[in-house]
């Protein structure tokens, strides 16, 4: 069984509870991991705790230069990280090795706006006075991540969060925890405690986060999930940053390019087999265009390959087999409802082995249809008519969630509408699913709280701390008991 990362070094786990992680390709059992117990949590806290102090103290560029090391390993180690990413997860080669790239580039990003982003001076009340607002690091944080992007998504919290003074305990997917356990290999450069990884189910996890000791718990994955983290968190009014779900629409209207908004449309539906937050889930497309798109669509749907995602493919396999039934439950909800496949549907005929499914697009004539109140986590998208702009705007925004939203238009007028009233954290116009380690990433509505990247991904791993200097050191008889003194009698005899 391989070992927890605490303090520096690989140890074992006390629980004696292993988790089988299985490669979703292949079906094969891959590996065993501990599920943490509570001493193994707070073995790992307490390393974090110990090694904040100094971790702290470290000048800004010391940190910055060590961030640039993680960055400089990944680097390194890209290609057996990618090769790993693809085993245990089943997503293709081809975009680990994306995964392994944009995670340079936020360390790197990171590394270098954490040191502009310390504090800032504000002007005082009365002269021979200082006042600056220093942004301090949380302490110890816990970083839960899920099993979709386990390498950027932890790098994107990781990255802020160490660059500010943090240390961190990472907890990866039950189902995706061997990368992010041999990150403790790749990032040996760092002090020890700075950076742990501890694996657990649920129930670990939820250590972690009720524990009196750790700081923040930075969370990406279900709003299910993020819901109950917040109830466990609320006894110690423990800070929060969450990254959940999304149920994202994509409009077309009759003025995009349409060959390029199909494209667009299958990429955005079908990145990592659908697994991703932001895969554009609700269609929303012009009725006047309508047959043409979808004629496009089912074209680039049906040139997709598919397979071990080792190879040269563009959809690997679902994360597991649960994934893949809760694919198909979803897919006969949608029919059931009077909606149709138009293409897909069903298990890739050549492939018997390993969580394969079919890209499908399934089309729903009344858009009511196209609700069904919660994520879809799979190779899945529904297509529905609109009349216009507004429709398409009314219809997106009916919805719990709000983490991105995409529009295909020429017209700049209708660009500039759909970004500003469509509610989403991220607006994509004309070409979707593209983030930006300078701007900041996160949800409206239920799909989280607060933000990752940008600057306001390094605020959110920091806590404000006003400091006020008289360096005149004069008295201040206006504010300090300005009433008249009563006249002490020298001699009360
Ligand atoms: P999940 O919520 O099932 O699990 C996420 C993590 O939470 C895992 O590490 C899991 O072990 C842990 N966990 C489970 N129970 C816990 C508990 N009680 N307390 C603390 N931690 C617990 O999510 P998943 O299935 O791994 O990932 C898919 C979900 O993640 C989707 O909903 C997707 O939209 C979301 N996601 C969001 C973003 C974003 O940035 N907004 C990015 C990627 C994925």
């Amino acid at each position: 069984m391989e070992g927890l990362f605490i303090n520096g070094e690989y140890v074992a786990s006390t629980s004696g509870q292993a988790m089988e992680v299985e490669n979703p390709a292949t079906e094969d059992v891959i590996a065993e991991v501990p599920d943490a117990s509570a001493e193994d949590v707070d073995r790992a806290v307490e390393a974090a705790r110990r090694a904040q102090r100094e971790w702290k103290r470290l000048d800004h560029l010391a940190r910055a230069e060590m961030l640039h090391e993680c960055a400089a390993g990944l680097e390194r180690d890209g290609d057996d990280l990618a090769v790993l990413l693809t085993r245990e997860g089943g997503k293709t080669l081809k975009e680990n090795r994306d995964e392994i790239d944009w995670s340079v580039t936020a360390f790197r990003h990171l590394a270098e706006t954490a040191r502009a982003n310390v504090g800032r001076v504000v002007g005082p009340t009365k002269s021979g006075q200082m006042n600056f607002v220093l942004n301090e690091p949380l302490g110890v944080v816990a970083h839960i991540v899920p099993y979709n992007y386990p390498i950027v998504l932890l790098t994107w919290q990781v990255a802020a969060s160490l660059a500010v003074g943090n240390t961190c305990i990472a907890k990866p997917s039950e189902l995706t925890p061997l990368t992010t356990l041999r990150l403790g290999e790749v990032w040996s450069h760092l002090p020890a405690g700075v950076f742990n990884v501890v694996t657990a189910s649920g129930k670990g996890s939820a250590m972690l986060v009720e524990h009196p000791r750790t700081d923040m718990i930075a969370f990406t994955g279900s709003v299910a999930t993020g819901s109950r983290i917040m109830a466990a968190a609320a006894p110690r009014i423990k800070k929060l940053l969450l990254e959940l779900g999304g149920s994202d629409p994509f409009i077309v209207l009759d003025d995009a390019s349409l060959d390029v908004a199909a494209r667009g449309a299958i990429f955005a539906a079908f990145l990592n087999a659908g697994q991703v937050c932001t895969s554009a889930e609700r269609f929303y497309v012009q009725d006047s265009i309508y047959d043409e798109f979808m004629t496009l669509a089912a074209e680039r749907t049906k040139e997709l390959r598919i397979g071990d995602p080792m190879g040269d493919v563009d959809v690997g396999a679902l994360v597991s087999r649960e994934t893949r039934e809760d694919v198909e439950r979803t897919i006969e909800e949608f029919t059931d409802r009077g909606a149709r496949v138009a293409v897909g549907g069903g298990v890739p005929s050549h492939l018997d082995r390993g969580h394969f499914f079919e890209p499908t697009l399934i089309e729903v004539d009344d858009p009511r249809q196209q609700q069904l109140g919660r994520e879809i986590f799979g190779p899945m998208a529904t297509f529905t008519r609109v009349r216009d702009l507004d429709q398409a705007i009314e219809l997106a925004n009916d919805s719990d969630y709000g983490l991105g939203a995409s529009i295909y238009t020429s017209s700049l007028e209708t660009a500039m509408r759909a970004a500003t009233e469509l509610q989403a954290g991220m607006v994509w116009v004309n070409d979707p699913l593209k983030d930006n380690d300078a701007a900041p990433f996160g949800g409206y509505k239920m799909s989280g709280l607060g933000r990752e990247l940008g600057s306001e991904g390094i605020s959110a791993f920091t806590q404000a701390k006003h400091v006020h200097i008289d360096f005149a050191q004069v008295p201040s008889p206006e504010w300090w008991f300005p009433y008249e003194r009563p006249a002490i009698d020298a001699d009360p005899s």
